[in-house]
């Protein structure tokens, strides 16, 4: 089969919008001319730092990366590293001099069986035939100008995305549910003994559980769950559960559509869709990011002229009609949390606040008073504030 048609279609669809946005251009083109100046030296800081696996010294970790290679038709050489840390944690660089270079942690490597490193072998070359690299999100979202926010909001949203297809390549390569499964509980508890048995059935039950209490209005649940980014998340192990049912995994499956018309109803807590949407819940909450991600960017140094003017352009369709007042629009913000709580379901507010905690993250950090910020927003929707530390503490890049 050919790995195209494991991608998933948001991933290729927003891959491709985003690639063609001026200010990701332009981020490309000055990444290209600076590593043809060769300054980057992604390679000798590898060479430095870990150790270069040769086919000699691993022949059973190439074994399986072969398996991998050939599964999914991948024909760019290939460099195995091993780095020294007792995490669980792999990635894959942007490709240099024609080659790709995959690393894994030691601890990786001797706590994962065979089909669940090739499951995170799969992810990671996922990454790569996707040319997930391409779109520099790091550079965009952290650099030193604050990006237009609705431009860091479709960029986090689209790596959600690519994480879907890197897990799709690495469950076509692992091909066994109960190893992508359980590879994912390890990357996520650090457990590999015996102590803990995992249990798939178990979990998917727990999976489903969620769904019914969040279906239920004013029910204490596990919403902030849904929104997790850990590599155990539900949102990723639902959309493996289906990937496995459709036919690109069992011939008698679902059809490619019909598992990407279930997958995108699960993702659709990542997609800021609300923004353009004409719902009462959708103008409250779009009036709630306004507000929020403008009172959290004048929070600790003052806002700039030039970052008022990328927010009335984030908002040029009528929402906000006089010129930005940052000082009205503070005194607001208490009222525009409560019309959100009253128009948005709780999951929704969670998805605003998400949001606005993205905002607030692509200037580069999060400092104090941002924070507290952020803190008196969940408040006043009663969200919890660990919500907040955990969005903040999330990279954007894809690993
Ligand atoms: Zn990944």
């Amino acid at each position: 089969m050919n790995s195209d048609a494991l991608r998933y279609r948001n991933d290729l669809e927003q891959a491709k919008a985003l690639s063609e946005e001026r200010e990701v251009k332009r981020v490309t083109e000055w990444l290209e001319k600076q590593e043809a100046e060769g300054s980057t030296g992604l390679r000798r800081q590898l060479l430095a730092t870990s150790v270069r696996l040769s086919r000699k010294m691993a022949p059973d970790v190439y074994k399986l990366s072969d398996e991998c290679v050939e599964r999914l038709s991948m024909d760019t050489p290939l460099e195995l590293y091993v780095f020294n840390s007792a995490q669980f944690n792999a990635m894959c660089f942007k490709p240099e001099e024609g080659r790709v270079f995959v690393m894994f942690s030691s601890s990786l490597l001797e706590g994962f069986n065979a089909k669940e490193l090739q499951f995170v072998m799969g992810h990671e070359f996922g990454h790569h035939i996707y040319n997930h690299h391409e779109i520099p999100i790091g550079y965009l979202v952290k650099g030193r100008q604050r990006p237009d926010p609705k431009l860091a909001l479709r960029l986090f949203a689209w790596s959600r995305n690519a994480e879907i297809s890197a897990d799709r390549a690495g469950a076509y390569c692992a091909n066994d549910q109960y190893s992508v499964a359980s590879a994912l509980f390890k990357l996520s508890s650090g457990l590999t003994g015996d102590l803990v048995k995992f249990d798939l059935e178990e979990f998917l039950a727990q999976v489903s559980d969620m769904e019914v209490i969040d279906s239920e209005p004013n029910r204490e649940g596990s919403q902030a769950d849904w929104f997790s980014t850990h590599p155990f998340s539900p949102l990723r192990v639902k959309a493996l559960q289906l990937f496995f049912a459709s036919n690109l995994m069992d011939p008698a499956g679902t059809s490619v559509e019909e598992m990407d018309v279930g997958v995108q109803r699960l993702m659709s807590l990542m997609e800021p869709s609300y923004l353009d949407a004409r719902s009462d819940a959708a103008i409250a909450m779009r009036n709630l990011l306004f507000a929020g991600g403008l009172v959290v960017a004048d929070a600790s140094s003052g806002i700039s002229e030039s970052e008022i003017e990328v927010f009335e352009r984030f908002f040029e369709k009528g929402d906000v009609s006089d010129k930005l007042n940052v000082k009205r629009i503070r005194e607001e913000l208490p009222q525009r949390i409560e019309r959100a709580r009253e128009q948005a379901t709780d999951i929704q507010c969670m998805q605003v606040m998400r949001d606005i905690c993205v905002i607030a993250m692509a200037e580069g950090h999060v400092t104090v008073d941002e924070k507290n910020v952020l803190n008196g927003i969940a408040d006043g929707l009663g969200i919890s504030r660990t919500f907040i530390s955990q969005t903040i503490a999330q990279d954007c890049e894809p690993d």
